[in-house]
């Protein structure tokens, strides 16, 4: 049951967040507890520093006594002058004047040897004395007399005791951390459930696709991350169902495919062998029907070694240049038979030259597979015209017929692999336009269709130059 998974989302989550809420006390530790004497000291050192500084610029002005006497108050400081000698200058009482008060021996001693390595006319200290809790802060400096002896400011300051306030800091940051630990764990928890949630959910969908249940969907949730994710399964599995659809149709067709050429061939092989035997005349136009079923199977089989070659880039496109217009006539002359025997018309408008790059073996697959579709689809018009126009920086190509054309929401559908129109028409498999769409985007070009339900089709490529 208690069960820890270190690799779990919430156990990371959950120790980022302690590290992140302890880093932080830390810092607050640092700060308020370790560093605050001397962050305090220094703060004093500082003030202390300020205040004789101003002091000594002030002196010999006007009211400089009326400036000792409210800023000792204000600052809650001593502030003395003193003689040569250690003798009280300033502030003196009544009696003072007759008896003027000394500094201690030892302590003007010391304050004495201080003074004399400031660098600054001026010098800050810490003295501790045994009997006082706290050490003072002394700041000593020069006051120049023009005329006559120099005298000496001299400022004496305790350092208050802050242990107290550290002390009340201690307490409120043991509740604090308690309390940010508290909170990270809960807030760990219940982030990490918000995140996780949806990912399970997903590998729940994602299990029951793997099932072959095509029908899931999976399901958004609380962060774009996971909306992103869900909207690529969900296409994904779109795609994954048209796949499976089209397979299926492709078995069905194949099978119907591959069947119709067998049973010909096995049942005109039986008749040269039980009937025709002799009879020249029919027996080759037995032959000829068993030789053209053979044809057709192999052309289905090609066409699916070719697709499958294209489309697992086995078969590198490799960049020439060559003349349209002349692979066009070269597949033209393959529909010879359709132009003598079967009526067709092909009208080719082209230059002399129109040069493009690309493939041209695979390129002359596609003209053959878009010229072969128009003569299929075809009924009694069989006007077809091909046009070639040479632009500045391409070649376009197109195939127009006036056959039966093609429905507008079948249109995106047709490059499909084994995608027909009318999935019992015994023509075709349903490869060759996927075939010339892998071409056509292996070679990054541009191609498309246009066409009007019993009018005809337009189907166009352009290829740089
Ligand atoms: P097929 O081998 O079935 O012709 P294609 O991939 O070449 O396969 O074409 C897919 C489908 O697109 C065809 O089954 C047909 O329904 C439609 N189609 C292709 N070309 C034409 C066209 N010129 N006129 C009408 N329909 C077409």
């Amino acid at each position: 049951m208690f069960n820890i998974d270190r690799k779990s989302l919430k156990f990371k989550m959950w120790t980022y967040f302690i590290i992140f809420a302890a880093a932080i006390m830390l810092l607050l530790w640092l700060l308020q507890i370790v560093f605050i004497n001397s962050y305090y000291e220094t703060m004093k050192t500082n003030e202390i520093k300020r205040i004789g500084n101003s002091l000594v610029r002030e002196y010999g002005k006007e009211g400089f006594e009326d400036l000792l006497y409210t800023t000792s108050l204000n600052e809650g400081i001593v502030i003395n002058i003193l003689d040569q000698e250690g003798r009280l200058v300033y502030p003196l009482d009544l009696i003072d004047i007759i008896i003027q008060p000394r500094l201690d021996y030892r302590l003007y001693m010391e304050f004495l040897v201080n003074l004399s390595k400031a660098e600054n006319n001026y010098v800050v200290y810490t003295r501790e004395d045994p009997r006082l809790e706290n050490p003072t802060l002394i700041y000593g400096a020069i006051l120049e007399n023009p005329q006559g002896s120099n005298y000496f400011l001299y400022i004496k300051s305790t350092l208050q005791p802050i242990d107290s306030t550290v002390n009340v800091l201690k307490d409120q940051l043991l509740m604090v951390t308690a309390i940010s630990f508290v909170l990270a764990l809960i807030l760990s928890f219940i982030i990490a459930g918000k995140f996780t949630r949806p990912i399970e959910n997903i590998t729940e969908a994602a299990k029951k696709l793997a099932e072959g249940n095509y029908n899931i969907q999976f399901e958004k949730g609380y962060y774009t991350e996971i909306d992103n994710l869900a909207d690529t399964l969900n296409f994904a599995t779109g795609e994954l169902s048209k796949t499976e659809e089209l397979r299926r149709d492709l078995i069905a067709n194949v099978s119907h495919d591959l069947r119709t050429p067998l049973t010909l061939i096995k049942s005109y092989g039986e008749m040269i062998r039980d009937i025709s035997g002799n009879d020249e005349v029919k027996r080759n136009s037995h032959i000829k029907t068993i030789i053209d079923e053979a044809d057709r199977l192999t052309r289905l089989v090609n066409d699916l070694l070719d697709l499958s070659k294209i489309q697992s880039g086995i078969d590198k496109i490799k960049l020439n240049k060559f003349n349209i217009r002349e692979t066009t006539e070269r597949v033209l002359e393959r529909f010879h038979y359709f132009k003598n025997e079967e009526g067709f018309v092909f009208t080719l408008n082209s230059p002399k030259k129109a040069m493009a790059l690309g493939d041209e073996e695979k390129i002359e697959q596609v003209i053959y597979n878009l010229i072969s579709n128009a003569v299929n689809y075809s009924q009694d018009e069989r006007e077809i015209v091909i046009n070639i126009l040479d632009r500045e920086e391409e070649v376009y190509f197109e195939v127009i017929d006036r056959g039966v054309g093609i429905p507008k929401e079948e249109l995106p559908n047709i490059w499909d692999r084994y995608y027909k129109v009318d999935k019992r028409a015994k023509v075709g498999t349903g490869i060759g336009l996927s075939i010339v769409k892998s071409i056509l985007v292996a070679h990054k070009a541009q191609f498309g269709v246009e066409s009007e339900l019993g009018k005809g089709s337009k189907f166009y490529f352009t290829l740089r130059k």
